[in-house]
This record gives C-alpha cells, structure tokens and sequence, in this order.
C-alpha cells in the first residue's frame, strides 16, 4: 500500500537500516502538575500512572532487560529506550544521568527517548541530553495537547504556549530533536483549534507529532466531568475528520509517530470506539487512500 504519511515505524528502518521496536521505561519519576510545584491533581485526563499503564514493578535496568529477554525482545535487532510515565526529565542533572545510563544497558539500543513537560527542561538538562547523542539518537516528547490556552487552563496543563516555544527552541539549540504531543478532543474544543495547532506545529522546527484522542480513564478528573455530563467525547467520525485534517495540513517531512490514543482497556470509560485501534487506522488510510490524500498536501507555507 501506498505510504500516505510520514510514519514513525518506516522511518525508522529507513534511519537504521532495519525495524526497531520500543522498549517503554518507568523511571519512577512524578509531574510538577501532581506534587504541587506547579499544580496538584495533574491534567484532567491523566491517570494515576502518568500516561504508561503497562509496566512491571521493576528497576529501570531490569525492565529494559526483561523486555531484551521477552518474546517481544526477539522481536528485532535495534530498540529505542522510551521514558514514558510523568515527567522524565524532572530531577537533578546527577539523578537523571544516573536513570539514563540504567536504561542504555545493552549494544542493542539504538535510541534514547524521554517524554516530558516544557517546564521540566533548562539548558543543564538539554546539555545532558544531547551527551548522548554521540552514541545513541535522541529525542524528546514535549507535551502541548492543545494552543487554546483557555482549553489548556480548563485541562490545568499548568504551562503556556510561550513556555512551549521556549523549551522548543532549547532543544533546537542543541539539535535535539522534537516530538509533540496533541490531543484532539478536548473539552471546550473550538471548531477551529485543530487548524491553529497544525499552524502552530508548521511555525516551530519540530520534527515529529503524536495524536492522541481524547479518552477517559478511571478515578481523572475528566471522569467526574463525564459522569455530571459535562463531558462528553468526540465521535468516531469526527475523530477521523479531525485526524485527516492535520495529516493534510502537516508539512511533509515532520515524522507522524501516532494517529490515535492507546487506552488502557481495563481503566477505558469511553469512548468505546477507542477499544478498536485497527478500526480507526484503517479507517484513516481508507478515507487518505480513497480521496487520494497525503500528508502535507494542502499545507501552505
Ligand atoms: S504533564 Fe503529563 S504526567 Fe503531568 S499531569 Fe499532565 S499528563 Fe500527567
């Protein structure tokens, strides 16, 4: 099939020669947004385990060997270490060099990934990143969910869009590489917000986007929302409208890690199409390939 997007998994074989898999990581850390220096309670959306659901109570060196030795570990030759749960880049530059070099335990990782929040990164921690770009490829997942700051406020995202820039162009100071996080969905989402935050990412040097759609998740806040029928989430249809929206309008060359959310099954409220993540991908390619869509293709510099 004719590749329509830019995605994640071939350019990897096409950066290292081969397929590379994910090795997801819990480095024990905790948020800004949840321990008070920023905000208690977290996103609204966010469950207890910070947005990684699926790892063992192990040491980070232990959970990157027992996924190495599991059948999933035979799996391929090269692998990405991706520090998932919280804000992974929140602690001193020593704690957090000490829980990197833990991760890189074996010659078969090829890629350090760290998932964090625009306010958790300052140029020691950037510094530190982009050490180990000599040996392995680096890249850091930033949080943006969303540019209308009123959704942002309502959500307690508890940073700005200005923190956002900053934090991007830090980053691109030391030429690591940028992957954005956005959700479509969103309570009090305007028609308009997916169109400004393609804007948005088309305006940044960014080089890969994750799509999420909004589900909710036991014991969040966005849960209690749901149950006062104060929210209620998007459809499938408008998801994939929203979702071929910004495929279209994305620039060419911006890698497209994710085209929709991963919810934990067994914590999932609604909505219930979020379940069927075959349905809704094919769903997007059919709707590209039939109406002869790609990625960038009503992008407009
Ligand atoms: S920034 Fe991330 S980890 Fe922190 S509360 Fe929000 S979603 Fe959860």
């Amino acid at each position: 099939m004719e590749e329509r997007y830019l995605k994640f998994s071939n350019w990897l074989k096409n950066k290292f020669g081969e397929r590379v898999l994910k090795i997801c990581v819990d480095g024990g850390f905790t948020c800004p947004n949840r321990d008070g220096k920023c905000g208690v309670g977290g996103c609204i959306f966010c469950s207890e385990k910070g947005s990684g659901e699926h790892i063992k109570n192990l040491n980070i060196t232990e959970q990157v060997l027992s996924h190495l030795n599991s059948y999933r570990g035979k799996r391929a030759n090269k692998f990405i270490v991706y520090f998932q749960n919280f804000s992974n880049t929140y602690d001193s530059v020593k704690n957090l060099k000490i829980k990197y070099d833990q991760a890189l335990v074996s010659d078969k990782i090829v890629a350090l990934s760290v998932a964090t929040r625009p306010d958790c990164i300052n140029e020691e921690i950037v510094k530190l990143l982009s050490s180990y770009a000599k040996k392995y490829y680096v890249y850091v997942e930033l949080g943006l969910q969303t540019v209308n700051e009123e959704v942002a406020q309502f959500c307690n995202r508890g940073y700005s869009n200005q923190q956002f820039t900053q934090s991007v162009e830090l980053l691109n100071k030391y030429n690591i590489p940028v992957v954005v996080h956005i959700m479509v969905g969103l309570p009090n989402e305007k028609q308009d917000d997916i169109e400004k935050i393609v804007n948005f990412i088309n305006n940044h040097n960014i080089q890969g986007v994750k799509i999420h759609s909004t589900y909710v998740v036991k014991n969040t806040k966005l849960h209690n929302l749901y149950l006062e029928g104060k929210y209620e989430p998007l459809k499938f249809e408008d998801y994939i409208k929203n979702v071929i929206y910004i495929i279209t309008h994305l620039k060419k060359d911006i890698v497209i890690h994710r085209i929709s959310g991963d919810a934990p099954k067994d914590i999932l409220v609604v909505p219930e199409w979020n379940m069927h993540k075959k349905r809704i991908l094919n769903c997007i390619f059919k709707t590209l390939n039939d109406k002869n869509l790609y990625q960038g293709c009503f992008y407009k510099n």
